[in-house]
């Protein structure tokens, strides 16, 4: 298999092919992140995907779901796309679900017919790294993109009969605008129809910009307490009727499905664990991560 860089696989999904269809992100630029910082975007070589379909064919012909790689294959336009999935289909003729993750920016390009088209060549799931909703934060980490970009994108999914995930980031806004992170994102959020919505928690790893802000005293982290008071005001504004994950380590048994019914739980949970959690515990599992 070729696989160039860095592998983001999602963790809640089964164990399944992965196929690298692009190298690198188009965007680059988001303050928090350096996973693909050394990677220019380009297409990977039609013949590199042919080649590893090929040996997908040889090692799970059964297969019947493959997430594309790598960190936004949705970027490309339709009629780059679309010949993809359906080779994807010529060698894995039992394929039925393509997944892929993306930018909100990266749905653009492409019509609410285009996308219905895709769905049609299996492209039924899409996971979108929003991270905020807020438009200070947004511009604050450099997203690329603004509140009413989310809405329209997303709403062009639902118009496809797409599912998509969306992703909430715990944290990123910084101690200066935590409440409204919180609060606006989940406004933004809860417009839309996500089929999941994911949380993680800000970790400022080394080369990111915004390490390099706290380190001049322009951006205040939260501590671990104020992430749990955050991702409480997120989950009390949240009124989407979808699957909720989170990836914050104390509170890793809050996923599962029908938010909207778990919702009480959730924020008992979360009060419990702002009052009683091992915060030292929590800052050294976090000082121990080293990828987002
Ligand atoms: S967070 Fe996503 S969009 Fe932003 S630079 Fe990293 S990979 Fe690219």
């Amino acid at each position: 298999m070729h696989f160039t860089e860095t592998v983001y696989r999602n963790p809640y999904w089964p164990t399944f092919p992965l196929l690298q269809v692009t190298q690198g992100c188009t965007h680059n630029a988001c303050k928090f992140c350096t996973m693909y910082k050394d990677v220019p975007f380009r297409l990977q070589p039609r013949e590199w995907i042919e080649e590893d379909l090929q040996e997908l064919a040889r090692l799970v012909p059964e297969a019947r779901t493959i997430q594309l790689l790598s960190a936004n294959p949705l970027v490309m336009s339709y009629d780059k796309l679309a010949p993809i999935l359906e080779l994807i289909h010529r060698y894995l003729p039992k394929m039925e679900t393509i997944y892929t993750v993306g930018r909100v920016t990266d749905l653009r390009n492409k019509s609410v017919e285009q996308l219905k088209s895709l769905k049609e060549l299996g492209m039924s799931e899409v996971s979108l790294g929003v991270e905020s909703g807020d438009n200070w934060t947004l511009e604050r980490i450099n997203k690329g993109y603004g509140s009413q970009d989310i809405l329209d994108q997303c709403h062009k999914l639902e118009e496809a009969g797409i599912d998509y995930w969306m992703t909430f980031l715990n944290g990123v806004a910084g101690r200066e605008h935590s409440e409204e992170h919180a609060i606006h994102s989940a406004e933004i959020f809860s417009q839309c129809r996500p089929m999941v919505v994911g949380t993680g928690g800000l970790t400022l790893f080394p080369g990111t910009p915004l390490l390099e802000e706290a380190q001049r005293g322009e951006f205040t982290p939260l501590s671990e307490k104020e992430m749990l008071e955050e991702l409480k005001t997120f989950v009390e504004h949240l009124t989407c009727d979808c699957a909720f994950i989170t990836h914050h380590t104390v509170a890793a048994n809050l996923t599962g499905p029908d938010f909207l019914k778990r919702k009480g739980d959730i924020v008992t949970a979360l009060e419990h664990a702002i009052h009683n959690g091992d915060m030292d515990r929590l800052s050294a599992i976090r000082r121990n991560k080293r990828t987002l």
